[in-house]
Order: structure tokens, then sequence, then C-alpha cells
């Protein structure tokens, strides 16, 4: 936990002491009132519906002794303030100036799909050797980044970082602030495409990435993504590709999936080749270890020790945990989708499932503009040659998906389409059984998780 005083933290923010004793401790940091502890910081943030603001008497009550502000506050005995003139910049400002304080490697991962999973398998693999930090959940923005940096202590020895965006400008902020020493750049694809006009645009905001990269860093990319693979050699930095299709620096082969216990494939590395098993199924997962042993062959783990750390990886909250209820199979994938991650998602449903039945639940994915139709009806495109028993979709747009498997004339599918969680759930109830693998995707606002509930609280 980090700790200092009003005077640097002053400096640090380029503020000034509003009232109270310049040497003031603190201890840790928050910008969230309900989560203030003794001795703290307090950075309150204006949001949308909030003005952090008008919790600060609220947080000095709670303990804290120091705040940002960038409006006059009454004085509060054995307490300071430090006035500055946007304390979201100021927290970003703190953070960039607490990691300057130490030495240690940092890993950014930034990209369209996969960034959390891959922030997990890296860290998996660079705590077999090193204390690792790594951003908790999906802490990836502008808040979660900086705070996730101010986490940063002596204990640690590496940390691994992700970064999130939804328009230009929000991943060269972050990268300033993380300064990473290995870039992971995992796919370019359509989320956000809304904002950003186009695939083009996607990739150059992703590439702000490199510029807080350091001078001798390493460039990770997913060759296998059209966009990224040219890049190698283009770059003024040390570039690596990995992928399974061939002509890579990391290429995965030999590909087996093991159904519900995960997958393995093959890897030749200096030389030497290697079998590498993960826990979880799904062909995304091997770029995410992919990507994971390019970090820890940089970061000069025996290859043998990066192999235990794959076998350590645990999906994340709603990221395709597989819960048994009753036999029935429940892939909760709800947290989010896009079209990358619901044909990830397609594959695993349908490399899991085989010789059972097959149930994919699909909502609609956000933030895909004017090209929303189009890109529900591509998933359908996607979806209308493999082995999946019944496409149920739910809310909107997702109709398309259903739409596209319609046109293509495949038969076999079973197609319905509802508005909303509960009718669909009432339809999924009457035809699921046990033995039957069911998948629930949709983006975060679709609250699909209503769905897997609802099925785990059935008989
Ligand atoms: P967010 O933008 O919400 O932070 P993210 O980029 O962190 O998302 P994850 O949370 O890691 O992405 O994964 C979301 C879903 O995407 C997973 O549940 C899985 O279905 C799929 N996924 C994970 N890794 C990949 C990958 N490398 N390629 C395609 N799909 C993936
Ligand atoms: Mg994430």
């Amino acid at each position: 936990m980090i700790s200092f005083d009003c005077v640097e933290l002053a400096e640090a923010v380029t503020g000034k002491l509003l009232w109270g004793e310049p040497d003031v401790t603190f201890f840790g940091v928050t910008t969230d009132s309900r989560k203030v502890t003794k001795a703290s910081l307090f950075i309150p943030l204006i949001g949308e519906k909030f003005d952090g603001h008008d919790y600060i008497e609220q947080c000095f009550k709670a303990g804290a002794s120091v705040c940002l502000t960038s409006k006059p506050i009454p004085e509060v005995a054995g307490c300071s303030a430090v006035l500055v003139d946007d304390t979201a910049k100021a927290l970003r400002d703190l953070a960039a100036w607490h990691r300057k304080k130490f030495d240690i490697p940092v890993v950014g991962i930034t990209g369209s799909v996969g960034k959390t999973s891959t922030k997990d398998m890296v860290s998996c693999v660079l705590s077999q050797k090193y204390s690792v930090l790594k951003t908790q959940g999906n802490f990836n923005n502008e808040i979660g980044l900086p705070l996730t940096v101010l986490n940063i202590d002596s204990s640690h020895e590496t940390a691994v970082i992700e970064m999130g965006m939804s328009g230009f400008g929000e991943i060269s902020r972050l990268t300033a602030i993380a300064r990473p020493d290995i870039a992971i750049i995992t796919n370019i694809g359509v989320s956000h495409i809304e904002k950003l006009g186009s695939q083009e645009g996607i990739l150059k905001a992703k590439l702000e990435i490199l510029e807080g990269l350091h001078k001798n860093g390493l460039v990770v990319l997913n060759g296998d993504d059209p966009l990224l693979k040219p890049l190698k050699g283009k770059l003024p930095f040390r570039t690596v590709l990995y992928g399974m299709h061939g002509g890579s620096d990391y290429t995965a082969s030999n590909y087996q999936t093991m159904g519900e216990q995960g997958t393995s494939f093959e890897i030749t590395v200096n030389e030497a080749p290697y079998n590498v098993e993960i826990p979880v199924p799904g062909i995304h997962n091997v770029y995410n270890a992919l990507a994971a042993i390019a970090a820890g062959i940089e970061m000069k783990i025996p290859m043998e020790i990066i192999i235990n750390g794959i076998k350590q990886f645990s999906p994340g909250n709603m990221r395709q945990s597989i819960i048994n209820h009753n036999g029935i199979k429940i892939i909760n994938d709800a947290y989010n989708a896009s079209p990358q991650s619901m044909q990830a998602a397609i594959n695993v449903l349908e490399e899991i499932s085989s010789g059972s039945r097959s149930i994919a639940v699909l909502g609609d994915m956000f933030e895909m503009g004017n090209m929303s139709k189009d890109l529900h009806y591509s998933v359908g495109e996607f979806i209308k040659n493999k082995k999946i028993n019944y496409i149920i979709t739910v809310g909107q747009d997702s109709g398309m998906i259903s739409q596209a498997v319609a046109d293509s004339g495949n038969g076999e599918i079973k197609l319905r389409h509802f508005e909303s969680n509960k009718e669909a759930l009432k339809y999924i109830l009457g035809i699921v059984m046990p033995g039957d693998y069911i998948l629930i995707k949709g983006s975060r606002g679709m609250k699909m998780e209503e769905i897997a509930d609802g099925i785990m609280k059935s008989e």
C-alpha cells in the first residue's frame, strides 16, 4: 500500500495545499466513498450521475486523512485538502508519478477481445517466477488503471495491466501511466466501431499503447490477425507474432480438444518441442496462451515453468464458466459479447457438446452503430454450418443471427427469437434436458445471466 504526504501529493498532481497540514501522511487511495479506509486519500470524481465532492465530508468522517478537490470545501481539523483543476487528471498524474518510482517490468495488454483472459493467462505464467500485481477483474479504464498502478508496491516484481478503451486518446493516456515494457495486442475486432469509424480506426486506437512502451520494449501481436500481422518489421520496436496458421514466431500446431477438460497444442520454442495443456476449452484460449508464452519467454521464464503456469488458468466470472445443474451444462458467458467473442463461444459450444444436444442463447451485441444488423447477421453466417441444435436469440438485432441461419436453408438448427430474457427463459425451461449443453451470451446490458440464474433455479 502506498504512503506519502501532502507535499509529495501536491507535487505529483501539480496542485496546491488548500488547507490542513502539509505533512499529513496517507496510506492507500480510493475514489469510492464507500471504500474509504483509515488515513487514506479520497479522490472525488465527477461522473454523469454523481459528484464525488458531495461525499468529501462523509469520507473524512469515515477516516480519510487527505482529499483532492477541484472546488472550495470547508476545513476539517486534522485533515488536509489539495486543490487541483481536474480530479480525474490528478488521479492519472498521481498514478504516473507512482509508477516512475518502481523499476519493474510491466506487461500492458490491449485489443478488441480477450484482454482480461490474456491478462489472467500472462499473470498465471509470470506468477510462477515473480511476485505479480495484476489488474483486478476488468479495472481497465481511466479510473481502474490508475488505481491498479497505485497498488504497485515494493513487494511486486512485475505488473500485468489491462488497457481498455472506447475512443481515441484513451489508450494513449493509459500507456503514459503504465509505461509497459511488453505491449500485447490480442486482436482488432469491431467492438466500439460506432465511435472509431472503421477497423483501421480501431487499430490506430490500439496502437496508441506503443506511445508509452519502453524504447527497448517488446511488442507481442496476434499474427493471425490480418491488421496486426503486417506490422511486423514496420514498428520501431522488437516485435514478435503468435498464431496458429504458421508464419508467426510462436506457432501452435496440432490443436486437440479434451472436451470440457480443456485443450492442448504443440509448439516449438528455441528448436525444442513442447506440449501445452490449457485447462479450459476453446481455440481462443490457445491465442491467449501463446501471448502468455511470448511474455514468459521475454521475462526469462523456462518453457517448462511457463507450461505449469498455463495449467493454473481459470476463467473470470461469467466468462465461459461451465456450471453443471442437474445434468444440464450451462456455459455462462454472459459477461459481454462482440462478434468475435460470439464466434469463440460458439466454437466452444460445438467443441464440448459433441454427441449431446447443444443450445446457444444469444443476446444483442451493443455499440455496433449502423453496422449492428450486418454484424449480427455475420454471426449467423458463422453459425450456419455448425453442429448446434438450437439458436435462441434475445433482444432486437440478435434476430438477424437467426435470420442468417434461416436464409442459409440449414433446417437442422431450430431457431427462436424472443424480445426479453423472461420470455426466452420460459421457452428454454420447456425444452432443456439433462445432458444438454447451453451457451448463454450477450452484451453486458442484456443481463443474460438472468437466463443462467433462471435455469439454475429450475428443478
Ligand atoms: P472487455 O472489453 O469487456 O474488457 P476483454 O477484451 O477483457 O473484454 P475477455 O473478458 O477476456 O475480453 O473475454 C470476453 C469473452 O471473449 C470471453 O468470455 C470469450 O468468449 C471471448 N474471448 C476470450 N479471449 C478471446 C480471444 N483471444 N479471441 C476471441 N474471443 C475471446
Ligand atoms: Mg476485460
